[in-house]
């Protein structure tokens, strides 16, 4: 017994704040228990309140998880009727999907499953896609895919607007009446959502779905700001989240764990390059001009931005190069991503041929350059989500406006980024970068609906975003 509490001590060590079930064989994904021993000590601990949760959360998950009986109960209720006339079932669930690129997917997928504590929903995945490949399985003792014989999976690409189910038509055909429950609904939160989808984030509306056993979600965004504005949801957050600018920090800490093939390609890059550094900065370049590729323009930009900010010291002048070799040198190691390889080969010219003012030396390394995005791909997806770790796993980050692949690393790592603002007619933006309010991500087109109007007045932490005018972000 003195070994077995020894052990569990010492995996109790690696568990970041408590947030982490201790119930997982290490070795099947080595990513959840090593991961935080590459960050510095977090500063941001989990509140009480948010460990029980997720600790029952779990709890709930592996009593109503694929192949338990109520989960055949409920799968029964999707099979034989459309309308349940009980209330109440005893397990209810949301069914996440992937949409557009991974920031898009992961941003929505953390949404969910905050929308599936505060409901007490259970988060089951879209089984059809490369989630396996890129994920291990957060939940002890169960699954979080939707089994593929589910009745729901052959029907999910067919959710759209314009299906029977889906809740905003619904609202706006008046089909909707309280005496009646469907089985199931599709919840449609895009960028360009009609009024009436958006009515999703009312209270109201939330009463009525709090009997819904089924809902299917597609989302491109980051909604999770927008649940904060329903007010009996905002009071439980407030309890979970005291730190508002760290809910996404926790919940993907918790929620997300690449598998050892994506862990692998992160560990082999942060000892070869990373590691051994005295300093860290992560410079995401994501490029959203048609058509997009290497532009000067971006390249002063970044230099611009990073120099201003004192990120990367200055180049010295030609005379004073001969630097004092007995000294020993700080070592500054820099991570660039990007579609584009020429960015990173460029910085790393530029402080080849010319020696730093501060006599720090400058390693630049990009891991990555796929020239084009293709989502869905396995091994394509595989490096984007290595390379969101490793820049979340920077001292300093640098991430390009509206990325959602950005606010993916920032939020994980716990990095308040200085955003590269978009540029406009090929010049470099003044200033070209500007320090975020918080880590949180933005949702980039809040799905804000006239029923928010006042509690957003109240909500002093829910503030339009620095680089998006359109969307909201909690600080
Ligand atoms: P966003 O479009 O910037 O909001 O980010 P998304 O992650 O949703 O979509 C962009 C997709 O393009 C990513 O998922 C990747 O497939 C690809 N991509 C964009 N930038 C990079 C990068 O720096 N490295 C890699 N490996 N892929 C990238």
């Amino acid at each position: 017994t003195t070994t077995g509490s020894t052990d569990s001590k010492k995996l109790r060590e690696k568990l970041p704040g408590g947030l982490l079930a201790a119930e997982f064989d290490e070795e099947s994904c080595l990513s959840r228990y090593h991961q935080s021993s590459l960050r510095k000590p977090p500063p941001y601990k989990p509140s009480g309140s948010l460990v029980s949760k997720l600790r029952s959360y779990e709890m709930l998950h592996k009593r109503c998880g694929p192949g338990t009986d109520a989960y055949k109960r409920a799968t029964e209720q999707l099979r034989h009727n459309d309308h349940i006339t009980s209330s109440g079932a005893e397990c209810q669930y949301v069914v996440w999907t992937p949409m557009f690129g991974l920031g898009n997917r992961i941003l929505s997928m953390v949404s969910a499953f905050l929308y599936a504590l505060l409901t007490e929903r259970v988060l089951l995945l879209d089984p059809r896609n490369d989630i396996t490949d890129l994920f291990c399985e957060p939940f002890p003792g169960t699954s979080w895919l939707l089994p593929l014989h589910s009745p729901l999976t052959d029907q999910i690409d067919s959710f759209n607007r314009e299906h029977s189910h889906c809740y905003g038509t619904m609202l706006n055909n008046h089909a909707i009446n309280s005496t009646t429950t469907p089985s199931h609904l599709y919840i449609d939160i895009f960028h360009d959502s009609r009024d009436h989808d958006k009515l999703f984030f009312c209270e109201k509306e939330q009463a009525f779905l709090k009997n819904v056993p089924w809902l299917v979600v597609k989302s491109n965004l980051y909604y999770l700001p927008a649940l904060w504005l329903v007010p009996s949801f905002q009071t439980e957050l407030i309890k979970l989240f005291p730190q508002k600018d760290t809910v996404f920090h926790h919940l993907s800490q918790y929620l997300l764990h690449p598998t050892n093939q994506v862990w692998g390609m992160v560990t082999r890059s942060y000892n070869a390059y990373l590691a051994r550094a005295d300093e860290r900065l992560g410079i995401q370049v994501r490029v959203f001009s048609t058509p997009a590729g290497y532009f000067q323009h971006v390249m002063d930009q970044i230099v611009s931005c990073t120099q201003r900010e004192k990120l990367l010291p200055e180049l010295a002048t030609i005379e004073s190069q001969l630097v004092n070799t007995s000294e020993i040198q700080k070592l500054k190691a820099v991570l660039v991503t990007s579609l584009f390889p020429e960015y990173s080969n460029e910085l790393s010219n530029m402080f080849w041929e010319r020696a730093t003012s501060t006599g720090e030396i400058i390693k630049v390394y990009q891991p990555s350059g796929e020239k084009i995005q293709q989502s869905e791909k396995k091994p394509h997806d595989q490096k984007a989500l290595a390379e969101i770790y490793l820049l979340s796993l920077t001292d300093k980050l640098v991430t390009s406006t509206r990325s959602t692949f950005g606010y993916v690393a920032q939020g994980l790592g716990g990095l308040k980024p200085w955003i590269l603002y978009e540029p406009r007619n090929s010049t470099v933006p003044d200033p070209p970068c500007v320090r975020a309010m918080s880590m949180e991500p933005c949702s980039l087109k809040a799905p804000l609906s006239p029923c928010q109007a006042q509690t957003i007045k109240i909500s002093p932490f829910v503030r339009y975003c620095e680089d998006r005018v359109t969307g909201i972000k909690l600080v």
